[in-house]
């Protein structure tokens, strides 16, 4: 394909956009696919000569569509929603056709800059107060690994990526055992260990029992151990569980341990003043991420992430090889030592369209109705004799089962057997989770463009493939 011909295949991919985001309503959410079926369709080897745009955009529109679970579709129900706002794809276009790398300020300093500014107008949308800076991560995974690194590294007094570990005192981090797999990876990936991520019990509330995470620091160095940090979790992935992220702290700081906040879905909401309480004490924090791809549809990837003293972070993760030193100019960011990464991509931009485009009383209009609609399905559920909530709505995620008897030995199945069928039928998508030993269904509404009108059919999908369902 030649340079010349970029303008009119870009127009078609817009028309084609376009077209797949008025018609992605009528799709069925979840791939209907069986695996292998999208391979076979490919040929297992790369073509040796160049082949025409037509048959390449030909074979995307028949191949891929079909294959694919449907992230833009209102009725996804599923996990945590990824949305990609118009203005957000728009944005990712434009970066895309500069090939911005924004590792350092010189290789793309209208990139460094905005990042700064739209971390900056994040952190004032969810209301931190100007004692945070930031980054733009890939994931929050990535940003917690950061965190975790910084720990590490900040306890060992910033000898581990010198030395390597093995002759180090034992690194212990603290979170609840309702914190998710992404601080166990970290653990891992930072060569600490799965075994020392103490996982510490919760309350009736879901919440990390304060005393037991005390006892568990004081214990461990008793032991001889180091303890490094904590994980605090707002509105965790299973169920919404939220610590009391104030007390963590305070404890945490007591000790002179780093402190992160992994609200990853939930920390979108924070840019309405009256969801705040869910983390009230998250300015105490020294690390705090959130995710815009999620809730607020910056799209994949771009994570918020904010710490207190960026200085710890950059003599974490700073190297600086004679080739990447930008010599003459103080006081300028090279994000790339704010990340694992070096290369970096020019994230900033759909940031910046984003909440010029929607302003956040828009996007907060979003989020209060996906809550509130979210509470409605919820007592709609719990007024039918053969519907249970199991969790209460945390923010806009609840968890239920059927329960259509009491035979309790097989309810477990019952409800795997009542999503497999929901999500075959394909108006709606749901997943599964298990909740104090229970299988059971959440629900979260999220997306972009959904109307009170998806919860409906919801209510109508759910209870009448339930009841349509054999109940053996
Ligand atoms: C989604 C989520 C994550 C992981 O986010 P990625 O950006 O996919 O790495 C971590 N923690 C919580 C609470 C989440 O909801």
């Amino acid at each position: 394909m030649e340079k010349s011909e970029y303008g009119r295949w870009s127009h078609a991919a817009s028309d084609w956009s376009a077209q797949y985001l008025d018609n992605v309503e009528a799709l069925p959410v979840r791939a209907q696919t069986t695996p292998g079926e999208i391979a076979n369709q490919i040929p297992e080897s790369p073509p040796e000569s160049s082949e025409s745009m037509d048959a390449i955009m030909d074979d995307f529109q028949r191949i891929v569509p079909p294959g694919m679970t449907h992230w833009q579709h209102p009725r996804f129900f599923a996990y945590f929603q990824s949305n990609a706002a118009p203005a957000a794809m728009i944005a990712e276009q434009l970066a895309g056709s500069m090939a911005a790398q924004c590792m350092l300020w010189q290789t793309s300093p209208a990139a460094t800059e905005i990042e700064v500014r739209m971390v900056d107008w994040l952190r004032q949308a969810v209301g931190l107060n100007d004692t945070f800076q930031g980054v733009l991560q890939d994931t929050a995974s990535s940003a917690t690994l950061c965190a975790i690194l910084t720990m590490r590294e900040k306890a060992l007094d910033w000898q581990g990526n010198q030395k390597g570990l093995s002759q180090l005192p034992t690194v212990r981090v603290y979170a609840s055992t309702r914190t998710h797999s992404s601080i166990d990876k970290a653990m891992w990936v930072a060569g600490l260990g799965q075994d020392n991520l103490v996982k510490i019990e919760t309350d009736s509330d879901y919440s990390m029992n304060l005393d037991a995470l005390a006892n568990a620091i004081q214990t461990d160095r008793q032991n001889g151990l180091l303890p490094a940090g904590v994980v605090a979790c707002v509105g965790g992935t299973s169920m919404g569980a939220t610590d009391n992220v104030r007390r963590v702290c305070e404890i945490a700081q007591a000790e002179g341990l780093y402190t992160h906040v992994d609200a990853a879905w939930a920390g979108s909401a924070m840019i309405c003043p009256e969801f705040r309480d869910l983390w009230d004490g998250a300015d105490l924090a020294d690390s705090i991420v959130l995710n815009p791809h999620k809730w607020l549809g910056a799209s994949m990837e771009c994570s918020a992430h904010f710490v207190k003293d960026p200085e710890t972070l950059v003599k974490t993760l700073a190297i600086q090889p004679e080739y990447l030193k930008t010599y003459g100019r103080d006081g300028i960011i090279n994000f790339s030592e704010w990340s694992v990464q070096l290369g970096r991509r020019f994230r900033a931009l759909k940031v910046w369209f984003l909440l010029r485009a929607y302003g956040l009383d828009g996007l907060r209009t979003m989020i209060r109705n996906h809550v509130s609609w979210s509470e409605a399905l919820c007592e709609r559920l719990a007024a039918e004799n053969d519907f249970q909530i199991t969790t209460q709505p945390i923010l806009s995620l609840f968890t239920f089962r059927y329960q259509p008897h009491q035979n309790l030995d097989e309810l477990d199945a019952l409800n795997k057997k009542l999503v497999d069928a929901i999500n075959d039928d394909g108006r709606i998508y749901l997943t599964q989770t298990m909740h104090d030993g229970m299988l059971v269904i959440r629900f979260v509404c999220g997306q972009f463009d959904m109307t009170r009108n998806d919860i409906d059919i919801a209510y109508d999908v759910i209870t009448g493939v339930a009841r349509s369902m054999d109940s053996a």
